[in-house]
């Protein structure tokens, strides 16, 4: 491990303000990024072969420069960067704004022409009137690690990234009362923990697996954590919402004002205003820009984690059949989460080669032999599950669990007191209270240069449905040559089955599997009527098709809302496979994996610059 690397910035440091580690991680971010870094071939940065800036599509690289000139007026030299130096993947504490940094196609192909970072609402208004005067598309970012799903990365090649987290990252309220808060896109869950610790208040955030992602970017892309406040959208609470015209919206109750002027002070405590409920037409979508949320916290609990684990393969339905009832009468508080042995093996962060180097999908008899010689032994499944309330309480739900899964035979409970300190089982406790962590980066050690693309269908809560679902994960995966790693989120009525491909982004071929094998698996699973919750922004207009009863009417409802609020289709085209008018039947739609394996992003009809020798065109 080299000695040499440059610290992790930290929160409190100018650096790493608003997207940095909080000082009692810094240890661990050194070590988790030392390991990674161990583990990578690829040079940090490579000499930039297209012309640089990409300029957006049908612009002039005149009318760029004069338009860039104008939006430094606006925001203040300092705040427009041109996206003209070397790319740098970096990793996840320290992440790139200006393209995917898990890329799946060309490295060079997802990125915008600029970063700008407004510091205020009225600012976001004065670039939205900006792209609408030189028909510049414009991508909003809060934090831009939505890694796996497309990062940064503007859908349209070229757009202008409004990066909302460096310079809008205030959390404007906190009530201790109504157990609420009020942030700006650039708060972090660290830094969200950070300041209810600071303030020693009785209250726990809800965070996903790693905490360096927006709380309030996660919650508009409808992002999951694990405690019983673990559906991000369901609990914000109001949006501050500058439209793609520049007009100025609040939802909720926010749209009503308070006395003299003031904020409501219902904002953050009642969700729907009177009228339509607009705010899930903000989510995964491309409709407005968002600069103020409000959440609900959780009052701090008791909690208690444990695993049960289980013997067979084939214990997979039973154990969704077991869950099922007791999710559905509350008996699970927060989406509890069921895993394949074979993560056992990879939360280590050990490189697969550690444990088997041989080619294609690692054999069961591998597993199992390194799997024997772990803490939990020879297994086949893990639930990870957490209870809540005070001790009374949690012992009487634990007797209703150890009923309720002592019918799958062999199963056992094991708690976190009989299992080691670096055992995956500590940052599961944590993340089960709230307490954002950093240690589910360790998995992207699976492979050099490791990066993970993710497969998220959902069905209903049912063994035979899960078995559909596994088995045509399972076959494809072996198929294109990758490690199933499945992480099922389970409640009462449906489940969320989370398959992520771990792929060496410097090897072309890995890449080029892990897209063909992502294309099929969306199309298959469709075939059997699962669809995906969330996906890579090069995959959303495969995944928005299959969403295609009465001949595509959900999506032609959401090109009419599109067409109506963002007329000249300035704002985040593509996004969630939402076109607007003035893309739409010009070759855009990505519909196979042909495209973006050949890096042909942009339709060949498009007018953009030559992609002839590197040339910057600095203002
Ligand atoms: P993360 O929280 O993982 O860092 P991002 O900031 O990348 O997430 O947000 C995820 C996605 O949600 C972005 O790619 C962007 O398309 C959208 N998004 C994020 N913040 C906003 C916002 N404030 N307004 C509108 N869309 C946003």
């Amino acid at each position: 491990m080299s000695e040499e690397l440059p610290p992790t910035p930290l929160l409190s440091t100018e650096r790493g303000h608003h997207s940095g580690i909080p000082k009692r991680m810094e240890s661990e971010a050194k070590l988790a990024k030392a390991r990674l870094f161990s583990n990578k071939t690829l040079p940090d940065s490579v000499a930039r072969q297209r012309e640089i800036p990409r300029l957006p599509p049908n612009i002039s690289r005149e009318s760029f420069n004069r338009a860039m000139a104008e939006l430094r007026e606006i925001l203040g030299d300092a705040n427009v960067e041109l996206n003209d130096k070397p790319l740098v993947d970096g990793w996840y504490m320290e992440h790139p704004n200006t393209h995917d940094a898990f890329h799946i196609t060309d490295q060079e192909e997802m990125v915008c022409s600029a970063v700008v970072f407004p510091s205020s609402t009225a600012e976001v208004q004065s670039v939205v009137l900006w792209a609408n005067k030189y028909l510049i598309p414009i991508y909003p970012i809060s934090m831009g690690r939505n890694l796996g799903y497309g990062g940064a990365a503007p859908r349209v090649p070229g757009s202008v990234v409004l990066d909302l987290g460096k310079r809008m990252n205030k959390v404007l309220k906190i009530n201790a009362r109504s157990a609420t808060c009020q942030v700006e896109p650039g708060v972090s869950y660290y830094a969200l923990y950070e300041e209810i610790q600071k303030l020693g208040l009785p209250l726990w955030i809800d965070c996903p697996d790693l905490g360096g992602g927006s709380v309030l970017g996660n919650a508009i892309d409808r992002g999951v954590g694990y405690t019983p406040y673990g559906d991000h959208f369901s609990k914000h609470c109001g949006m501050e919402i500058v439209l793609p015209t520049g007009e100025l919206l609040r939802t909720g109750m926010g749209a009503m004002e308070g006395k003299n002027g003031t904020d409501n002070p219902t904002w953050e405590s009642f969700q729907p205003p009177y009228g339509p409920y607009s705010d899930g037409m903000f989510s995964q979508s491309n409709y407005g820009i968002v600069t103020k949320m409000g959440f609900w916290l959780m009052p701090e609990t008791g909690s208690k984690t444990y695993m049960v684990v289980f013997p067979n393969d084939n214990d997979f339905e039973q154990i969704v059949e077991v869950i099922r009832p007791l999710a559905q009468q509350g008996v699970f508080a927060n989406i509890p989460q069921l895993r394949n042995v074979i993560q056992e093996l990879a939360v280590f962060g050990k490189p697969r080669s550690d444990w088997w180097n041989g080619k294609g999908q690692m054999p069961r008899e591998e597993i199992r032999k390194h799997a024997t010689a772990l803490p939990c032994g020879d297994i086949a499944w893990v639930f990870y599950g957490c209870q809540y309330g005070d001790a009374a309480s949690i012992q009487s739900q634990m007797n209703c669990i150890q009923k309720a899964f002592s019918t799958i035979e062999g199963s056992r409970f094991i708690y976190p007191e009989e299992l080691p300190d670096d055992h995956y089982i500590h940052a599961r406790t944590k993340v089960f209270s709230g307490n954002p962590v950093l240690k589910e980066i360790d998995w992207c050690n699976w492979k050099p240069n490791g990066a993970h693309l993710d497969f998220s269908p959902i069905t209903p809560t049912q063994g035979e449905d899960a078995r559909i679902v596994h088995d045509i994960i399972h076959r494809l995966f072996k198929k294109y040559g990758f490690d199933l790693f499945p992480t099922l989120t389970i409640a009462g009525r449906e489940m969320h089955y989370i398959a992520n491909i771990i792929y060496d982004m410097s090897d072309p071929d890995e890449k080029r599997r892990a897209v063909e094998l992502m294309c099929e698996l969306i199309r298959e699973t469709a075939a059997e009527g699962y669809g995906e919750y969330r996906t890579h922004l090069l995959l959303a207009d495969q995944v928005a098709a299959t969403y295609g009863w009465n001949d595509q009417a959900l999506r032609r409802f959401n090109e009419s809302i599109k067409d109506a609020l963002d007329p000249n289709g300035i704002l985040a085209p593509g996004r969630n496979g939402i076109w607007p008018k003035n893309y739409r039947g010009k070759g855009w739609e990505i519909e196979g994996p042909e495209r973006i394996l050949s890096g042909k992003i942009v339709p060949p009809e498009t007018k953009t610059q030559p992609a002839a020798s590197a040339r910057s065109s600095r203002l």
